[in-house]
This record gives structure tokens, C-alpha cells and sequence, in this order.
């Protein structure tokens, strides 16, 4: 490990000695054409034989809409964790988009050093230096490249960037404009779902792309087709991570709002406010961390529906008080930053229950399986390989409670699917490696006992809420 890490930094060393032509004012905010094109470059370059780079869609000005994969095998559904990074969904909020190009040069170096890349590094000079102190991350980020699949999204909203702006162009604000489980703000009352309180289902609306804004149907199909398994969002206006549920039901009241995952999502949010240098210490949110609707309730946000809609465990980072500072700052936030970002990244990859759901008899992947984890009772998928990957944390913590961040806990998890017989097991996580489980599911006989059927029906009712 530590020759590795020798290699790591005579990398990152090389990328100093390319830039050193460029002036000290190196960090600034990326045009969005500059931004396009310091994504070529990093596939092209650093990230070159382990990248590619999509266009989602475009914008209402036509502006496109880029994400670079960084993995083994991009463009491949991979039985592997997943991660992504989203940045600069206000318009005025741009930090995120020169945090997640640093973030993609440091994890492709890294790579590189570990000898991912297949073919030869050239470093353009348009990508700037490393930060002292980026080292410490090497491991970590080569880990990454190496395990997971990464996506780097920098830019959600390229016109609001433009205009400086908040909202996309049509004046909306595109954290308001997904579908809601309520969808009490975004829609007419007429379209308000009806919910009595003991009504416990969580579903959505259509995705209904056609309403939404082009910038949203472009994030959301992408979403669904990669089902990530966990993701931050940059934000301005505060320094927090803030976590699911933004939306509650029938009351715009600031409250906990509490999802089934609430733990989970409090490691990871937990995670990334430690790994910041004074997040943790924050006085205005305790452990730097935040329910969204506690702090205000909002609807029509990214980060529920990924929770419901593709199992995605999205955390919102504010990463400055000030919105759209000077580039100047931007440094100061990137060294502050990539403790948590690295943090969040490994809680929800490393650290994940992972493994397959087959079946016993072919080892096939299963159609239509669905994973519950006791306690949380919401259930999650496998891909097309069979592959899952989810954070979970011990469910015995309190709401708001402090989560030991190395002590390993138990967790009971079933797998059910039409046809078979569900299978529970526990085991125990271990938060920095996470755990590694198979599911082999036998088929259920037809002529089964009860039990099995009863099995068989939880599996088609758990399918049910998958497909909502
Ligand atoms: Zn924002």
C-alpha cells in the first residue's frame, strides 16, 4: 500500500510540474463551454480508459447537460456500488462545479497511480494543481475508481449559471419540480394526494416529463437508468448536509420528517459533516447535519424522489453561507470539502450492504427481487446482474442520536421474489467495509404450504411498491 501511495503522489507531483506554466489564480468558475471542455479533457486525459462522457439532455437554452462515468467498465451495468455527484442545481450556487472537476482529476490520478488506467496520462493544462494536503485522499479515491462506479455531474442548471440566477431559465426552481410524494406545493389541489395519517405506502406521481422542466426530464431519466446508489448535491446558503424527508404531509411547519432510512441517511449525513473541518461543529445545526423538513419543509426536491423513485440515498450539501463566492475562496472550500465528500462516498460504497440476489438453481439474477432490511421496511432492488448496494446503519439509534461511526451492528435483511421463497439473513457491517452477502432463492413448489405462498404474496406486494 504505502509503494502504491509512493506512485499516487509522484502523479499528483507530475500534475504540478504540467501546470506550472499557469498562474497562481488557477481555481476560478468554468464558463459552461470551458466547463464542457475541462470534461473532455479529463477523459481524455487523467480519467482516459477508465471514462466516458454523456450528454443527459439540454437545457431550456440548449445548453447540453454532461456526466463523466468513471469506472472499469463505463456504460455497463456493473455489480458494484455506485456514486454520484451533482452540482450547481441553482444557478447561483456554482461552487459544486469546480469542486466536482477537482474531485474527478484527484480520483482519475489516484487511479492512474494504481494502474487502473490502460492507456498513457497526459495532463491538460487547463485542470489545475492538486491542494497540500490532497495526499490523503489518494487511497481513498483510488478505492473508488477501482470498486464503484462514479458520476460526476457538474452542472444541473448550465442557464441559471449563466444568468447568475437561481432558477433555469423559465424562472423555475428546479428543486421544486420533481415529482412528490405530496405534491402539495408544485400542484393543483385537485392533484393533492389523499393520505389519512396512518397510510404508511410511499409512492409517486408520473414522472410526467412532458411537465417538467427539460433540465429535470433530463436528470431523472438518467437517474432511473443507472438506479445510483447513493449521491450528494451542492448547494449555497449554509454549511450543513441535510437529508431526507424534505416534504411531509398536510403542514408546511418546520419538523422532523423521518424516512424509513432515517439512520442510514444520518450516517452518511453524519459521515461528511465529520470529515469537514468545523461542519461537525456547527451552531446553528447540531452535528452539522439536518433533516430537510426540520429545517424547512420543501416539495417537488431531488433528493426524495431519489430515495423513492431509484433507491438513491441523495444527501443535499450547503457548502458556504455566502452563495457564489469569489473564486478566490474556491480553494479554501475545496480542502474543506473533500474530507466529506471522500467520507460520504466510502459510507455509501465501502461501507454498504452489498452482495446478489440468484437463483439457487441457474445462479441467474432474478427479475422483480426486492431486499428489506428489519426496520426499515421499504424496499430496494437489485439490477439487471442481480447486484445491490445499499448504506444501512443500526436501527436501534434515536432520532437524532448519535451513531458510533466504527462499531459494527446487525442487520437482518430479506429477499423476497415472485415465485419464491423469501430468504432472510443476518449479518454484521462493518461501517468501513461493509459487508458482502448472496441471496440463493429457491422457487417456490406448487404445490407449497402456506408459508410459501404467504411468501410469494410479500414478494408481488414488495415487487408492487418497487414499481410505484
Ligand atoms: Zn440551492
Amino acid at each position: 500500500a504505502l509503494a502504491r501511495v509512493a506512485l499516487a503522489l509522484a502523479a499528483l507531483a507530475g500534475v504540478t510540474r504540467a501546470d506550472a506554466a499557469l498562474p497562481p489564480s488557477e481555481w476560478r468558475y468554468r464558463s459552461n463551454a470551458d466547463l464542457a471542455s475541462a470534461l473532455d479533457a479529463l477523459h481524455a486525459g487523467p480519467c482516459a480508459g477508465m471514462s466516458s462522457v454523456t450528454s443527459i439532455g439540454t437545457s431550456v437554452q440548449g445548453e447540453e447537460m454532461r456526466v463523466l462515468e468513471v469506472s472499469s467498465d463505463p456504460g455497463t451495468t456493473q455489480a458494484k456500488p455506485s456514486f454520484a455527484f451533482f452540482g450547481n442545481m441553482h444557478g447561483d450556487e456554482p461552487v459544486g462545479r469546480e469542486l466536482i472537476l477537482r474531485l474527478a482529476e484527484l480520483v482519475c490520478g489516484a487511479a492512474n497511480a494504481d494502474g487502473l488506467a490502460t492507456s498513457g496520462v497526459a495532463v491538460p493544462g487547463d485542470i489545475t494543481s492538486p491542494e497540500p494536503g490532497d495526499e490523503r485522499f489518494v487511497e481513498t479515491a483510488a478505492w473508488l475508481a477501482t470498486h464503484a462506479r462514479l458520476f460526476f455531474a457538474p452542472t444541473l442548471n448550465p442557464d441559471g449559471f449563466a444568468a447568475r440566477a437561481r432558477a433555469n431559465a423559465r424562472g423555475v426552481d428546479l428543486n421544486r419540480d420533481w415529482p412528490d410524494q405530496y405534491a402539495i406545493s408544485t400542484r393543483s389541489s385537485s392533484q393533492t394526494r389523499q393520505q389519512s395519517d396512518t397510510d404508511l405506502s410511499i409512492s409517486l406521481p408520473a414522472d410526467a416529463l412532458e411537465t417538467r422542466q427539460p433540465e429535470t426530464a433530463a436528470v431523472l431519466s438518467w437517474s432511473r437508468t443507472v438506479n445510483v446508489t447513493g449521491a450528494l448535491s451542492f448547494h449555497e446558503g449554509a454549511v450543513v448536509a441535510n437529508y431526507p424527508w424534505d416534504a411531509k404531509r398536510n403542514s408546511k411547519k418546520a419538523e422532523y420528517a423521518r424516512c424509513p432510512d432515517d439512520a442510514a441517511f444520518r450516517r452518511l449525513a453524519r459521515a461528511y459533516a465529520d470529515g469537514h473541518p468545523t461542519m461537525h461543529a456547527s451552531r446553528e445545526f447540531k452535528g452539522g447535519i439536518t433533516n430537510g423538513a426540520k429545517w424547512y419543509p420543501l416539495w417537488g426536491g431531488m433528493q426524495d424522489w431519489h430515495y423513492i423513485a431509484t433507491g438513491t440515498m441523495s444527501v443535499t450539501i450547503e457548502v458556504n453561507d455566502l452563495k457564489f463566492p469569489k473564486a478566490s475562496e474556491l480553494g479554501r472550500l475545496w480542502r474543506e470539502h473533500r474530507g466529506g465528500i471522500f467520507a460520504a462516498a466510502t459510507v455509501a460504497t465501502r461501507g454498504a450492504l452489498r452482495g446478489f440476489v440468484l437463483d439457487a438453481t441457474t445462479t441467474e439474477p432474478i427479475k422483480n427481487a426486492a431486499l428489506t432490511v428489519k426496520g426499515v421496511e421499504f424496499p430496494f432492488a437489485p439490477n439487471a446482474l442481480g447486484f445491490f448496494a445499499r448504506p444501512v446503519s443500526g436501527q436501534r439509534d434515536p432520532v437524532g442520536g448519535d451513531d458510533a461511526a466504527t462499531t459494527p451492528f446487525l442487520v437482518t435483511v430479506t429477499a423476497t421474489a415472485p415465485g419464491y421463497v423469501a430468504d432472510e439473513k443476518t449479518v454484521t457491517v462493518d461501517p468501513l467495509d461493509g459487508v458482502d452477502l448472496v441471496f440463493e432463492m429457491v422457487r417456490v413448489e406448487v404445490n407449497g404450504l402456506g408459508g410459501a405462498a404467504a411468501d410469494a404474496a410479500a414478494a408481488d406486494a414488495a415487487a408492487d411498491r418497487l414499481r410505484a
